[in-house]
């Protein structure tokens, strides 16, 4: 249940109207049989304000939203591969032209500071730019050797699995929902997009900038809901499924899909750790740290919530980095000017599940260094960054992900107690450590059970690679996003056999031993010359 907030003015920047939104909030696919279902209530989250009425979309408008998608894929698949990015093309374009207005969407459901709106807006502009370098090749068929050179060769097809269902969180709401739908439709699919009700706004003016772009109508069609009203329907008519959300979500979605035998990507939670080395230059780790923990108020997947540093530079790295939290704390504000440094939380509900976590370790024994207070006269969602020491086992803080603007420091003094600790998880989505001796900290690196692992940097060099496949390890997730694989994963592998001159026939009319004698013959022979 969502708490509901006090209805009241809204401080929208004037580029966001009334009309605007209920162009956007028509392009939901929804009422198709006619039966409208009680529309969601979106809320700006700086006020807690109704900003408009999202429709919300029955298991009929999933079908019908399939279908229309199904039928408007057939011809978008035929097209090649190089008109399809022209495409992409434009709408890179129209992404950078729009930029202002998409971060003013992103802020209104997410609460989140201009800065991270505008660097969230960036993100499916960097994939589009690579996949338009790299579509074409990694897309083209590729011929192989058959099974005897000459004679016979055989194709590999990547074809589009079809439909592809993109689900997508809140806390990156457009980069998530636009990168992903990118390569998916790049490799010929059509896709049906839901995004989560309370940051929908922004996702459907991208699929709006996308169609002024040329996509071809109906291709991408995108559905509200309560996930689990919604989210059934989606993956029974579609063929494959890209989901980011909870790992407890991703295990519904992925027994779903199991069901259906069709494939998904699931991209997860984590609770990830950062190796403070006794020779880190703590310049740079000070600011690297505190971006990593407090960057989006602590609502980003790849967010740092656990730091351990070496106790010869522990209480140095504990003064500064506090003071840091400090400063940024008061840095907090509800505004779409550039000003705050810190944003809010999603929502009231997202509050309360941070605040249940620090309460919990607070009155278990840890330490609140800093913070460890909700900031009602700024807003209604706002939390202070919060700062924990002392923290055990039995605390929910120390193994559950609490995806807020709270993190815990620990001591450590031998690096593989350190590593040891880092790895004592369920999950496995990002980690980092910082020396100022690279292959010390490399070596570790390889050591870290993460599927993306930062030197000397919180989570942005490996999340900024769009050419390097990236994805959880563990409970954090199945399959990757980006790269070759990010875009092979939305299509089928077919192999297309052409056998040049039949010889099945003379060797059946050899007596049985001969044909033995000269298949193991054959096998030697072709391993000796690496034809087979
Ligand atoms: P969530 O799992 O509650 O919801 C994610 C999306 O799934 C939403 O659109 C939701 O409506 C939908 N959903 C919920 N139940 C569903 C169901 N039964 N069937 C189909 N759809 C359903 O997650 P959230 O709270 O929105 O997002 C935060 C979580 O996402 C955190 O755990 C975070 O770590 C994770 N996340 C992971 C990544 C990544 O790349 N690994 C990125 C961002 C967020």
């Amino acid at each position: 249940m969502e708490t509901s907030m006090q209805s009241g003015a809204t401080t929208l920047p004037p580029r966001i109207t009334k009309t605007l939104i209920d162009r956007l909030t028509a392009m939901v696919t929804a009422g198709t049989a006619g039966d409208k279902r009680e529309p969601y209530e979106m809320i700006e989250v700086y006020t807690g304000a109704v900003v408009g009425e999202l429709p919300q979309s029955s298991p009929e408008d999933v079908v019908a939203a399939a279908a229309q998608a199904r039928s408007a894929q057939k011809e978008w698949a035929s097209w090649s591969v190089e008109r399809r990015l022209e495409v992409f093309a434009r709408w890179h374009e129209l992404i950078l032209a729009e930029i202002e207005t998409i971060a003013d969407l992103i802020q209104i459901g997410s609460g989140k500071t201009r800065r991270m709106a505008i660097e969230e807006s960036c993100d499916p502009p960097m994939v589009i730019s690579h996949y338009l370098k790299t579509a074409a090749r990694v897309l083209k068929p590729v011929q192989r050797g058959g099974y005897m050179p000459v004679i016979s060769t055989s194709i590999q097809q990547h074809r589009p699995k079809g439909v592809v269902a993109v689900i997508a969180p809140w806390n990156f709401p457009f980069a998530i929902a636009m990168s992903d739908s990118t390569p998916a439709l790049i490799a010929g699919n059509g896709v049906v997009l839901k995004p989560d009700n309370k940051t929908a706004l922004c996702t459907l003016f991208g699929v709006e900038l996308l169609y002024q772009a040329g996509l071809p109508r109906g291709l991408m069609q995108v559905v509200c809901g309560g996930g689990p009203d919604v989210g059934p329907t989606l993956i029974e008519n579609s063929d494959y499924v890209m989901f980011t959300g909870s790992t407890a979500t991703g295990r519904t979605i992925g027994e779903q899909a199991g069901r259906n035998l069709i494939g998904c990507s699931l991209e997860l939670g984590g609770k990830n750790p950062m190796l403070v080395l006794e020779d880190a230059n703590l310049d740079d780790v000070i600011p690297g740290a505190i971006f990593a923990v407090f960057g989006n108020t602590g609502q980003a997947c790849m967010h740092i919530e656990r730091i351990y540093v070496h106790d010869r530079v522990y209480d140095e790295f504990v003064r500064r980095f506090v003071a840091a939290a400090e400063e940024l704390g008061s840095k907090a504000g509800a505004s779409y000017g550039t000003d705050p440094e810190f944003g809010s939380l999603v929502s009231p509900d997202q509050l309360a599940r941070v605040s249940e976590h620090v309460e919990d370790a607070r009155a278990k024994g840890a330490t609140v260094l800093t913070g460890g207070k909700a900031r009602p006269d700024i807003g209604p969602a706002f939390y202070e960054p919060t700062v924990l020491t002392d923290v055990t086992a039995e605390m929910t803080h120390a193994t559950m992900e609490t995806f807020g603007p709270v993190v815990t420091i620990y001591k450590f003094s031998a690096e593989k107690d350190a590593i040891a600790q880092a790895n004592a998880t369920t999950y496995g989505l990002n980690a980092s450590v910082w020396s100022r001796n690279l292959a010390r900290a490399e070596k570790i690196a390889g050591q870290l059970e993460a599927g993306n692992v930062n030197v000397n940097d919180g989570f942005v060099v490996t999340y900024s690679s769009k050419a390097t496949p990236s994805g959880g390890l563990k409970q954090s997730g199945v399959g990757t996003r980006h790269g070759d694989a990010g875009l092979l994963k939305y299509t089928d592998s077919v192999n297309i056999g052409v056998q040049k001159r039949q010889v099945m026939a003379a060797r059946a009319a050899m007596p049985y031993a001969k044909q033995l004698q000269t298949t193991l013959l054959t096998l030697r022979m072709m391993r000796k010359l690496r034809l087979r």
